[in-house]
């Protein structure tokens, strides 16, 4: 079969790979530069973690990621995956209905690692936390943060390596159509012809398929990098990847990186946006507001100079589930998107389930990221269900 998979993003990259070792021939069509300064994939960090609340589906899929992530670690000989911990903190004591209450306890059920700290103890552990302010926290050993563009750069060059053909400055422009979808009309008039088409343009999609404004949308939400001036306090031994009592503030951030840089974001319902617009600026008021938030938190951490802030954008699904499907109207399609802000973790398993969408082969899983154009966009709590 020969598969045109449009975005070089982590869906594009693992469903190319996947593809291509099945056998398949594969182009893999990008604007560029990769991997793509505007992308979702494309940053210093996306964070990897099993906890989801009550939501076991979830915990289950990332359980099965973390081994794979090791697994990339051994088979690219470098880290990726750094396995530092996450530290999900609160403001208010756990109970029955909360996150970090609900995550402890499907920890619980199925034997995952986890700790439970009073503020003793975070400030014994992780003393640059404001204790006053934020007085337990539950601690996931087996889950960190990938250094997301490296990851993306690497599986780039292991798809070429494979045979995947990389089109790195080529940009889609419509679907040809003809009672099937037989391939897809590029910006420069250029035509790839395909017996599968694999949409995997993120953020993008409900402006390249105008049709998908049903059922996606992209929705922007704001990182920053700071750099501060005592590097040593945000080693992730004392500082690992964090929610800051997320489900109530948003925010959520990781430990210092090798350019000294301590990466915030913030996970929200988002404003909705366009992926067109490559203004991706971040607004006087976000900025205040996390001013606001370090004060409170990381006092140590209020004055550092932010150099580099972006609004990146998420492709929303209104239930907060990925959506990997063929399209039953469109044969020879397929849409792989819908990130909801919570898909980086996934890469291991993502490209399989994506070529198992493609090749209509039975696969549980998919059931979820079905084709549902009933659950259509609308701004409900639902879409910002999962942090990160
Ligand atoms: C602020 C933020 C924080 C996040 N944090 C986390 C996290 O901590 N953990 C986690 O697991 N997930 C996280 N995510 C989610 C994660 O980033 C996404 O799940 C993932 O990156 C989505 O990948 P994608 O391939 O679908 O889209 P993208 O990475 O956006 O890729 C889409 C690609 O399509 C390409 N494209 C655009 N237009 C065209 C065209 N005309 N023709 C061809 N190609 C085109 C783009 O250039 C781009 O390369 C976060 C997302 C954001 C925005």
């Amino acid at each position: 079969m020969r598969a045109v998979v449009v975005g070089a993003g982590i869906n594009g990259v693992t469903a190319a790979i996947a593809l291509r070792k099945r056998g398949h021939d594969v182009d893999l069509v990008d604007p560029g530069p990769l991997p793509h300064p505007l992308a979702a994939s494309t940053d210093i960090s996306k964070a990897v973690r099993a906890a989801y609340g009550a939501d076991e589906f979830y915990t289950e899929l990332a359980e099965r990621c973390v081994p794979l992530w090791r697994e990339w670690n051994q088979q690219f000989g470098f880290t990726l995956f750094h396995e530092v911990g996450f530290l999900f903190m609160r403001r208010t004591p756990m109970q029955e209905g909360d996150f970090e209450f609900e995550t402890a306890n499907v920890f619980a059920r199925r034997g995952h690692k986890f700790a439970r700290f009073d503020a003793d103890e975070v400030k014994r552990r992780f003393p640059i936390w404001n204790t006053s302010r934020f007085c337990e926290g539950l601690f996931e050993p087996e889950a960190g943060y990938v250094d997301a563009t490296r990851v993306v750069t690497t599986l780039i060059s292991h798809a070429t390596k494979l045979g995947v053909r990389l089109q790195g400055s080529s940009s889609f422009a419509d679907l040809i159509e003809n009672g099937r979808v037989t391939g897809i009309a590029l910006q420069d008039r250029q035509r790839l012809f395909a017996d599968a088409v694999v949409m995997t343009a993120g953020a993008w999609t409900p402006q390249l398929l105008p049709f998908t404004k049903d059922f996606l949308r992209a929705t922007g939400h704001p990182i920053f990098h700071l750099k501060p001036s005592r590097p040593e306090l945000f080693r992730a031994e004392k500082f690992p990847v964090f929610g800051a009592d997320i489900s109530a503030t948003g925010y959520y951030g990781f430990p210092i990186n090798g350019d000294g840089v301590v990466k915030i974001g913030v996970h929200a319902l988002g404003h909705e946006a366009s992926a067109k617009s490559e203004d991706r600026s971040v607004g006087a008021k976000e900025e205040t507001q996390l001013r606001e938030f370090l004060t409170e938190t990381f006092p140590q951490l209020a004055d550092a100079p932010i150099v580099f802030a972006h609004t990146c954008m998420y492709c929303d699904t209104n239930d907060g589930d990925f959506w990997i499907a063929r399209d039953p109207g469109r044969p020879g399609l397929t849409i792989a998107t819908g990130d909801n802000g919570h898909g980086f973790k996934f890469a291991p398993i993502l490209g399989e389930l994506i070529a198992d969408a493609v090749e209509a082969k039975p696969n549980p899983l998919l059931q979820k990221f079905r084709w549902r154009p009933e659950v259509r966009v609308g701004v409900t709590k639902e879409a910002a269900r999962y942090a990160g």
